[in-house]
Protein backbone atom coordinates (compact mmCIF):
# COMPACT_ATOMS: atom_id res chain seq x y z
CA UNK A 1 0.00 0.00 0.00
CA UNK A 2 0.85 3.62 -0.56
CA UNK A 3 2.87 4.87 2.65
CA UNK A 4 -0.15 7.13 3.65
CA UNK A 5 0.11 10.96 4.37
CA UNK A 6 2.69 11.35 1.80
CA UNK A 7 1.70 13.15 -2.03
CA UNK A 8 3.19 10.77 -4.86
CA UNK A 9 5.24 8.45 -2.67
CA UNK A 10 4.52 4.67 -2.75
CA UNK A 11 2.03 4.54 -6.10
CA UNK A 12 3.33 1.09 -6.59
CA UNK A 13 1.56 -1.85 -5.66
CA UNK A 14 -1.92 -0.53 -4.55
CA UNK A 15 -4.69 -2.45 -4.40
CA UNK A 16 -7.35 -1.50 -7.37
CA UNK A 17 -10.31 -0.05 -6.23
CA UNK A 18 -13.62 -1.53 -7.37
CA UNK A 19 -16.20 -0.26 -5.17
CA UNK A 20 -17.37 1.45 -2.16
CA UNK A 21 -20.49 1.96 -0.11
CA UNK A 22 -20.98 3.82 3.07
CA UNK A 23 -18.17 3.39 5.29
CA UNK A 24 -16.66 0.77 3.26
CA UNK A 25 -14.22 0.57 0.05
CA UNK A 26 -13.85 -2.99 -1.49
CA UNK A 27 -10.79 -3.84 -3.96
CA UNK A 28 -10.59 -6.02 -7.04
CA UNK A 29 -10.13 -9.49 -5.00
CA UNK A 30 -13.29 -8.23 -2.62
CA UNK A 31 -11.34 -6.95 0.58
CA UNK A 32 -13.27 -4.84 2.53
CA UNK A 33 -11.22 -1.84 4.05
CA UNK A 34 -13.26 0.16 6.84
CA UNK A 35 -12.82 3.90 6.55
CA UNK A 36 -11.00 5.02 9.36
CA UNK A 37 -9.32 8.11 8.41
CA UNK A 38 -11.66 9.71 5.53
CA UNK A 39 -8.59 8.74 3.38
CA UNK A 40 -7.16 12.02 4.15
CA UNK A 41 -10.06 13.37 6.67
CA UNK A 42 -12.15 13.42 3.14
CA UNK A 43 -14.84 11.47 3.54
CA UNK A 44 -17.35 13.09 5.79
CA UNK A 45 -20.42 10.96 5.05
CA UNK A 46 -19.11 8.14 3.40
CA UNK A 47 -18.81 6.79 0.25
CA UNK A 48 -21.96 6.02 -3.02
CA UNK A 49 -24.42 7.54 -0.75
CA UNK A 50 -27.18 7.85 -3.22
CA UNK A 51 -29.08 11.04 -2.42
CA UNK A 52 -25.13 13.09 -3.22
CA UNK A 53 -24.62 11.00 -6.78
CA UNK A 54 -28.32 12.09 -7.43
CA UNK A 55 -27.54 15.62 -7.07
CA UNK A 56 -24.50 15.15 -9.28
CA UNK A 57 -26.24 13.04 -12.29
CA UNK A 58 -28.92 15.69 -12.19
CA UNK A 59 -26.65 18.53 -12.45
CA UNK A 60 -24.50 16.37 -15.21
CA UNK A 61 -27.82 15.79 -16.94
CA UNK A 62 -28.67 19.42 -17.21
CA UNK A 63 -25.14 21.21 -17.38
CA UNK A 64 -21.59 19.85 -16.22
CA UNK A 65 -20.41 23.46 -15.65
CA UNK A 66 -21.14 26.81 -16.92
CA UNK A 67 -17.54 29.05 -16.87
CA UNK A 68 -18.16 30.71 -13.29
CA UNK A 69 -17.32 34.37 -15.07
CA UNK A 70 -20.34 34.06 -17.61
CA UNK A 71 -22.43 32.33 -15.60
CA UNK A 72 -23.65 31.88 -11.56
CA UNK A 73 -25.86 28.75 -10.60
CA UNK A 74 -28.31 27.73 -8.63
CA UNK A 75 -26.30 24.81 -7.60
CA UNK A 76 -23.54 27.45 -6.53
CA UNK A 77 -26.56 30.08 -4.96
CA UNK A 78 -27.39 27.45 -2.59
CA UNK A 79 -24.25 25.90 -1.68
CA UNK A 80 -23.18 29.44 -0.83
CA UNK A 81 -26.48 30.14 0.76
CA UNK A 82 -26.07 26.86 2.92
CA UNK A 83 -22.08 27.69 3.88
CA UNK A 84 -22.62 30.87 5.23
CA UNK A 85 -25.62 29.60 7.47
CA UNK A 86 -23.88 26.28 8.49
CA UNK A 87 -20.57 28.76 9.40
CA UNK A 88 -22.07 31.56 11.54
CA UNK A 89 -22.65 34.16 8.60
CA UNK A 90 -19.26 35.38 9.95
CA UNK A 91 -17.93 35.83 5.95
CA UNK A 92 -18.83 38.13 3.21
CA UNK A 93 -17.62 36.09 -0.14
CA UNK A 94 -16.97 32.56 -0.65
CA UNK A 95 -14.38 31.90 -3.33
CA UNK A 96 -14.52 28.02 -4.85
CA UNK A 97 -12.06 26.13 -6.20
CA UNK A 98 -11.01 22.85 -6.89
CA UNK A 99 -8.98 21.83 -3.55
CA UNK A 100 -7.19 22.44 -0.65
CA UNK A 101 -3.84 23.85 -1.64
CA UNK A 102 -5.88 26.34 -4.49
CA UNK A 103 -8.34 27.31 -1.36
CA UNK A 104 -4.66 28.65 0.71
CA UNK A 105 -3.33 29.70 -2.30
CA UNK A 106 -6.23 31.92 -2.52
CA UNK A 107 -6.56 32.75 1.07
CA UNK A 108 -2.70 34.40 0.33
CA UNK A 109 -3.40 35.87 -2.66
CA UNK A 110 -6.41 37.81 -0.90
CA UNK A 111 -4.36 38.70 1.95
CA UNK A 112 -1.90 40.00 -0.03
CA UNK A 113 -4.95 42.03 -2.33
CA UNK A 114 -6.09 43.24 0.88
CA UNK A 115 -3.20 45.33 1.78
CA UNK A 116 -2.69 46.82 -1.82
CA UNK A 117 -6.06 47.47 -1.91
CA UNK A 118 -5.37 49.76 0.52
CA UNK A 119 -2.37 51.45 -0.91
CA UNK A 120 0.13 49.30 1.81
CA UNK A 121 2.17 47.21 -0.68
CA UNK A 122 5.19 46.74 1.68
CA UNK A 123 3.02 44.40 3.85
CA UNK A 124 4.23 41.20 1.83
CA UNK A 125 5.49 38.67 4.30
CA UNK A 126 3.64 35.81 5.82
CA UNK A 127 4.52 33.94 9.05
CA UNK A 128 3.52 30.07 9.78
CA UNK A 129 4.26 27.98 12.01
CA UNK A 130 6.29 24.85 12.40
CA UNK A 131 4.80 21.73 11.96
CA UNK A 132 2.12 22.81 9.55
CA UNK A 133 1.04 21.52 6.58
CA UNK A 134 -1.19 23.82 4.04
CA UNK A 135 -0.49 22.28 0.46
CA UNK A 136 1.56 21.44 -2.81
CA UNK A 137 1.41 24.60 -4.70
CA UNK A 138 4.59 26.74 -4.49
CA UNK A 139 2.80 29.19 -2.05
CA UNK A 140 0.97 26.84 0.16
CA UNK A 141 4.52 24.98 0.64
CA UNK A 142 6.14 27.77 1.01
CA UNK A 143 3.90 28.62 4.16
CA UNK A 144 4.17 24.85 5.48
CA UNK A 145 6.54 23.72 8.22
CA UNK A 146 7.33 20.69 7.00
CA UNK A 147 10.67 19.82 5.90
CA UNK A 148 10.23 16.41 4.11
CA UNK A 149 7.94 17.61 1.70
CA UNK A 150 9.49 21.65 1.45
CA UNK A 151 13.06 19.91 0.66
CA UNK A 152 13.20 19.15 -3.14
CA UNK A 153 11.61 22.54 -3.69
CA UNK A 154 13.50 25.09 -0.95
CA UNK A 155 15.68 28.01 -2.87
CA UNK A 156 12.30 28.68 -5.19
CA UNK A 157 10.02 29.53 -2.29
CA UNK A 158 8.95 32.65 -0.40
CA UNK A 159 10.81 33.90 2.50
CA UNK A 160 8.16 33.03 5.20
CA UNK A 161 8.98 33.42 8.79
CA UNK A 162 8.09 30.79 11.24
CA UNK A 163 7.44 30.77 14.53
CA UNK A 164 6.92 27.61 17.14
CA UNK A 165 4.10 25.06 16.70
CA UNK A 166 1.52 25.79 19.33
CA UNK A 167 1.59 21.81 20.77
CA UNK A 168 0.26 21.55 24.42
CA UNK A 169 2.02 17.74 24.45
CA UNK A 170 5.44 18.81 23.15
CA UNK A 171 5.80 22.91 24.78
CA UNK A 172 9.05 24.85 23.74
CA UNK A 173 11.93 24.46 26.35
CA UNK A 174 10.66 26.15 29.54
CA UNK A 175 6.89 26.86 29.45
CA UNK A 176 4.32 25.41 31.08
CA UNK A 177 0.94 24.74 30.52
CA UNK A 178 -0.18 27.92 32.22
CA UNK A 179 2.53 30.24 30.25
CA UNK A 180 2.52 28.31 26.90
CA UNK A 181 -0.06 30.33 25.31
CA UNK A 182 1.21 34.04 26.20
CA UNK A 183 4.94 32.60 25.40
CA UNK A 184 3.60 31.47 21.90
CA UNK A 185 1.68 35.19 21.44
CA UNK A 186 4.73 36.62 22.36
CA UNK A 187 7.21 34.84 19.78
CA UNK A 188 4.55 36.06 16.72
CA UNK A 189 4.88 39.28 18.28
CA UNK A 190 8.38 39.60 18.61
CA UNK A 191 8.42 37.69 15.46
CA UNK A 192 6.10 40.60 13.64
CA UNK A 193 7.93 43.21 15.14
CA UNK A 194 11.65 41.80 14.09
CA UNK A 195 10.27 41.88 10.43
CA UNK A 196 8.51 44.80 10.48
CA UNK A 197 4.68 45.24 10.90
CA UNK A 198 5.09 47.27 7.88
CA UNK A 199 6.23 43.87 6.21
CA UNK A 200 3.78 41.58 7.48
CA UNK A 201 0.75 40.39 5.36
CA UNK A 202 -0.89 37.44 7.52
CA UNK A 203 -0.09 34.83 10.25
CA UNK A 204 -1.36 31.11 9.06
CA UNK A 205 -2.19 28.43 10.81
CA UNK A 206 -4.41 25.42 11.51
CA UNK A 207 -6.16 25.35 14.21
CA UNK A 208 -5.70 21.46 14.80
CA UNK A 209 -3.01 20.69 12.97
CA UNK A 210 -3.08 17.53 10.99
CA UNK A 211 -0.70 15.66 8.60
CA UNK A 212 1.80 17.68 10.17
CA UNK A 213 1.55 17.30 13.69
CA UNK A 214 -1.11 13.92 14.25
CA UNK A 215 -4.02 15.87 15.29
CA UNK A 216 -2.64 18.98 17.41
CA UNK A 217 -5.22 20.90 18.79
CA UNK A 218 -4.28 24.25 19.69
CA UNK A 219 -4.67 24.97 23.54
CA UNK A 220 -7.65 27.20 25.00
CA UNK A 221 -6.74 30.78 24.52
CA UNK A 222 -4.12 30.33 21.81
CA UNK A 223 -6.57 31.29 18.46
CA UNK A 224 -8.21 34.71 20.64
CA UNK A 225 -4.09 35.28 21.85
CA UNK A 226 -3.21 35.67 18.18
CA UNK A 227 -5.59 37.33 16.71
CA UNK A 228 -5.18 40.11 19.51
CA UNK A 229 -0.96 39.72 18.49
CA UNK A 230 -2.58 40.08 14.50
CA UNK A 231 -5.08 43.17 15.16
CA UNK A 232 -2.69 45.40 17.14
CA UNK A 233 -0.31 44.87 13.89
CA UNK A 234 -2.25 45.11 10.97
CA UNK A 235 -1.62 41.68 10.09
CA UNK A 236 -4.67 39.25 8.94
CA UNK A 237 -5.26 35.94 10.49
CA UNK A 238 -5.32 33.11 8.41
CA UNK A 239 -7.04 29.97 9.36
CA UNK A 240 -6.38 27.00 7.23
CA UNK A 241 -9.33 24.55 8.14
CA UNK A 242 -9.13 22.57 4.75
CA UNK A 243 -8.24 19.59 7.11
CA UNK A 244 -9.81 20.09 10.46
CA UNK A 245 -13.16 21.93 9.48
CA UNK A 246 -16.32 21.81 7.89
CA UNK A 247 -17.50 20.02 10.95
CA UNK A 248 -14.86 17.15 10.84
CA UNK A 249 -13.74 18.64 14.74
CA UNK A 250 -17.60 19.03 16.02
CA UNK A 251 -17.87 22.51 15.17
CA UNK A 252 -18.62 23.36 11.36
CA UNK A 253 -15.48 25.69 12.17
CA UNK A 254 -12.91 23.75 14.09
CA UNK A 255 -12.32 27.86 15.20
CA UNK A 256 -15.99 28.52 16.99
CA UNK A 257 -14.72 25.97 19.12
CA UNK A 258 -11.90 29.13 20.56
CA UNK A 259 -15.00 31.66 19.68
CA UNK A 260 -12.59 33.03 17.18
CA UNK A 261 -13.45 34.20 13.47
CA UNK A 262 -10.66 34.48 11.03
CA UNK A 263 -10.26 36.89 8.79
CA UNK A 264 -9.85 34.23 5.84
CA UNK A 265 -10.34 30.62 6.39
CA UNK A 266 -10.29 27.64 3.40
CA UNK A 267 -12.17 24.57 3.45
CA UNK A 268 -11.83 21.70 1.28
CA UNK A 269 -11.97 18.11 2.37
CA UNK A 270 -15.20 17.74 3.77
CA UNK A 271 -16.74 20.54 1.79
CA UNK A 272 -18.06 17.74 -1.09
CA UNK A 273 -16.85 15.17 0.74
CA UNK A 274 -14.90 13.85 -1.92
CA UNK A 275 -17.55 13.49 -4.60
CA UNK A 276 -15.98 15.78 -6.64
CA UNK A 277 -12.87 17.66 -5.75
CA UNK A 278 -14.06 21.25 -4.21
CA UNK A 279 -12.45 24.09 -1.91
CA UNK A 280 -13.07 27.44 -1.20
CA UNK A 281 -11.43 30.05 0.41
CA UNK A 282 -14.69 32.25 2.81
CA UNK A 283 -13.61 36.06 3.32
CA UNK A 284 -14.27 38.61 5.47
CA UNK A 285 -16.21 41.89 5.26
CA UNK A 286 -13.45 43.58 6.80
CA UNK A 287 -11.32 42.31 4.03
CA UNK A 288 -14.49 42.15 1.32
CA UNK A 289 -14.36 45.79 1.55
CA UNK A 290 -11.43 47.66 0.31
CA UNK A 291 -11.03 44.94 -2.30
CA UNK A 292 -14.64 45.20 -3.55
CA UNK A 293 -14.17 49.08 -3.90
CA UNK A 294 -10.92 49.88 -4.83
CA UNK A 295 -10.67 46.41 -7.57
CA UNK A 296 -13.91 45.72 -8.03
CA UNK A 297 -13.25 41.66 -7.85
CA UNK A 298 -10.93 39.31 -6.17
CA UNK A 299 -7.73 38.71 -8.38
CA UNK A 300 -7.59 35.01 -8.02
CA UNK A 301 -9.57 32.32 -9.75
CA UNK A 302 -9.09 29.06 -12.24
CA UNK A 303 -10.66 27.99 -15.23
CA UNK A 304 -12.45 25.37 -12.91
CA UNK A 305 -13.87 27.85 -10.01
CA UNK A 306 -17.01 27.00 -8.98
CA UNK A 307 -17.86 24.15 -10.95
CA UNK A 308 -21.35 23.35 -11.06
CA UNK A 309 -21.16 19.94 -10.22
CA UNK A 310 -18.91 19.96 -7.86
CA UNK A 311 -20.90 22.79 -6.37
CA UNK A 312 -24.27 20.51 -6.78
CA UNK A 313 -22.24 17.49 -4.58
CA UNK A 314 -20.92 20.40 -1.74
CA UNK A 315 -24.55 21.44 -1.92
CA UNK A 316 -26.07 17.91 -1.50
CA UNK A 317 -23.28 16.90 0.83
CA UNK A 318 -23.86 19.97 3.22
CA UNK A 319 -27.77 19.40 3.07
CA UNK A 320 -27.63 15.78 4.35
CA UNK A 321 -25.07 17.14 7.19
CA UNK A 322 -27.09 19.71 8.15
CA UNK A 323 -30.09 18.44 7.78
CA UNK A 324 -28.94 15.31 9.39
CA UNK A 325 -27.34 16.74 12.71
CA UNK A 326 -23.84 15.07 11.56
CA UNK A 327 -21.96 18.33 13.12
CA UNK A 328 -23.18 17.74 16.19
CA UNK A 329 -23.11 14.02 16.01
CA UNK A 330 -19.19 13.93 15.42
CA UNK A 331 -18.76 15.81 18.46
CA UNK A 332 -20.98 13.94 20.69
CA UNK A 333 -19.90 10.63 19.01
CA UNK A 334 -16.06 11.72 18.70
CA UNK A 335 -15.88 12.42 22.42
CA UNK A 336 -17.21 8.60 23.52
CA UNK A 337 -15.19 7.27 20.50
CA UNK A 338 -11.74 9.30 22.05
CA UNK A 339 -12.55 7.69 25.09
CA UNK A 340 -12.71 4.56 23.77
CA UNK A 341 -9.67 4.48 22.37
CA UNK A 342 -7.76 6.26 25.03
CA UNK A 343 -8.62 3.29 26.92
CA UNK A 344 -8.32 0.39 24.52
CA UNK A 345 -4.74 1.44 24.26
CA UNK A 346 -3.92 2.49 26.98
CA UNK A 347 -2.44 -1.08 27.35
CA UNK A 348 0.91 -0.27 25.08
CA UNK A 349 2.91 1.74 27.30
CA UNK A 350 4.00 3.38 23.96
CA UNK A 351 0.76 5.01 23.42
CA UNK A 352 1.69 8.45 24.36
CA UNK A 353 -1.05 10.57 23.51
CA UNK A 354 -4.79 10.59 22.03
CA UNK A 355 -6.08 13.85 21.33
CA UNK A 356 -8.08 15.56 19.17
CA UNK A 357 -11.63 17.13 18.62
CA UNK A 358 -15.10 15.31 17.32
CA UNK A 359 -14.22 12.75 14.45
CA UNK A 360 -10.59 14.16 14.42
CA UNK A 361 -8.04 11.95 16.16
CA UNK A 362 -4.62 11.44 16.75
CA UNK A 363 -2.70 9.02 18.27
CA UNK A 364 0.77 9.50 19.41
CA UNK A 365 3.67 6.96 19.99
CA UNK A 366 6.82 6.96 21.89
CA UNK A 367 9.84 5.39 23.27
CA UNK A 368 8.78 6.54 26.91
CA UNK A 369 5.69 8.27 28.37
CA UNK A 370 7.61 9.71 30.79
CA UNK A 371 10.31 11.63 28.49
CA UNK A 372 7.95 11.41 25.44
CA UNK A 373 10.90 10.40 23.69
CA UNK A 374 10.05 9.12 19.63
CA UNK A 375 10.81 6.47 17.87
CA UNK A 376 13.61 6.51 15.35
CA UNK A 377 12.67 7.94 12.12
CA UNK A 378 14.47 4.49 10.26
CA UNK A 379 12.03 2.27 11.98
CA UNK A 380 9.04 3.67 10.24
CA UNK A 381 6.64 3.20 13.10
CA UNK A 382 4.10 4.86 12.04
CA UNK A 383 3.80 3.87 8.54
CA UNK A 384 4.19 -0.23 10.13
CA UNK A 385 1.04 0.16 11.97
CA UNK A 386 -0.45 2.20 8.67
CA UNK A 387 0.19 -1.19 6.47
CA UNK A 388 -0.65 -4.26 9.32
CA UNK A 389 -4.31 -2.15 9.63
CA UNK A 390 -4.71 -1.98 5.72
CA UNK A 391 -3.57 -5.74 5.44
CA UNK A 392 -6.62 -6.55 8.53
CA UNK A 393 -9.04 -4.28 6.71
CA UNK A 394 -8.75 -0.76 8.32
CA UNK A 395 -7.57 2.23 6.73
CA UNK A 396 -6.09 5.28 9.31
CA UNK A 397 -3.91 7.79 8.29
CA UNK A 398 0.10 7.35 9.46
CA UNK A 399 2.03 10.58 9.70
CA UNK A 400 5.69 11.12 10.89
CA UNK A 401 7.89 13.73 11.50
CA UNK A 402 5.71 15.49 14.20
CA UNK A 403 8.51 16.07 16.90
CA UNK A 404 11.28 17.60 14.76
CA UNK A 405 10.38 16.70 11.02
CA UNK A 406 11.71 13.68 11.23
CA UNK A 407 11.28 12.05 14.12
CA UNK A 408 7.80 11.26 15.31
CA UNK A 409 5.25 8.64 14.44
CA UNK A 410 1.42 9.21 14.82
CA UNK A 411 -1.89 8.10 13.36
CA UNK A 412 -4.85 10.09 11.95
CA UNK A 413 -8.44 8.56 12.45
CA UNK A 414 -11.00 10.67 10.89
CA UNK A 415 -14.05 8.48 10.32
CA UNK A 416 -17.45 9.66 8.26
CA UNK A 417 -19.46 11.66 10.54
CA UNK A 418 -22.32 9.00 10.20
CA UNK A 419 -19.90 6.14 10.54
CA UNK A 420 -22.28 3.81 12.75
CA UNK A 421 -20.94 2.46 16.71
CA UNK A 422 -20.34 -0.96 15.12
CA UNK A 423 -17.86 0.57 12.79
CA UNK A 424 -16.53 3.06 15.67
CA UNK A 425 -15.58 -0.09 17.50
CA UNK A 426 -13.87 -2.15 14.40
CA UNK A 427 -11.99 0.96 13.79
CA UNK A 428 -10.84 0.70 17.49
CA UNK A 429 -10.15 -3.20 17.59
CA UNK A 430 -7.88 -3.41 14.46
CA UNK A 431 -6.40 -0.12 15.03
CA UNK A 432 -5.23 -1.83 18.57
CA UNK A 433 -4.03 -5.26 16.96
CA UNK A 434 -2.29 -2.98 14.47
CA UNK A 435 -0.24 -1.23 16.79
CA UNK A 436 0.00 -4.13 19.18
CA UNK A 437 1.63 -5.96 15.96
CA UNK A 438 4.07 -3.26 15.11
CA UNK A 439 4.95 -2.53 18.65
CA UNK A 440 6.04 -6.28 18.82
CA UNK A 441 7.19 -6.47 15.67
CA UNK A 442 10.32 -4.52 17.10
N1 LIG B 1 -4.19 22.52 4.23
C1 LIG B 1 -4.29 21.49 5.08
C2 LIG B 1 -4.46 21.77 6.55
C3 LIG B 1 -4.24 20.18 4.61
O1 LIG B 1 -4.33 19.15 5.48
C4 LIG B 1 -4.10 19.95 3.22
C5 LIG B 1 -4.05 18.55 2.63
N2 LIG B 1 -3.74 17.53 3.46
C6 LIG B 1 -3.99 21.06 2.37
C7 LIG B 1 -4.06 22.32 2.91
C8 LIG B 1 -3.84 20.87 0.89
O2 LIG B 1 -5.01 20.35 0.36
P1 LIG B 1 -5.00 19.56 -1.02
O3 LIG B 1 -4.21 18.32 -0.80
O4 LIG B 1 -6.46 19.30 -1.29
O5 LIG B 1 -4.41 20.46 -2.05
Amino acid sequence: MARGGGSGFGLQDLSRIARAQGSYLYDETGKAYLDGSGGPAVFCIGHANAEVNAAICRQLDSIAYAYRYLFTSSALESLTEIVHRISGHCFKDILYCADGSEAVESALKVALQYHAARGLMTKRRFIARQRSWHGNTLGALSVSGFAARRRAFEGSLLDVAFVSPANAYRMPEGCTADTLVSHLAAELEQTILTLGPDNVAAFVFEPIVGAAGGVVPAPPGYAAAVQAVCAKHDVLLIADEVMCGAGRSGTWCALEHDGVVPDLMSVAKGLAGGYIPLGATLVSAKVAAPIVSEHGAYMTGHTFSGHTAACAAGLAVQTIIERDGLVERARSKGAAFQQALRGSLSKFDEVGDVRGRGFFIGVELVTDRATRAPFAPDRGLSFDIGQRAFADGLICYPCSGNVDGAAGDTVILAPPYNASDAELEEIDVKLSRAVGAALASK
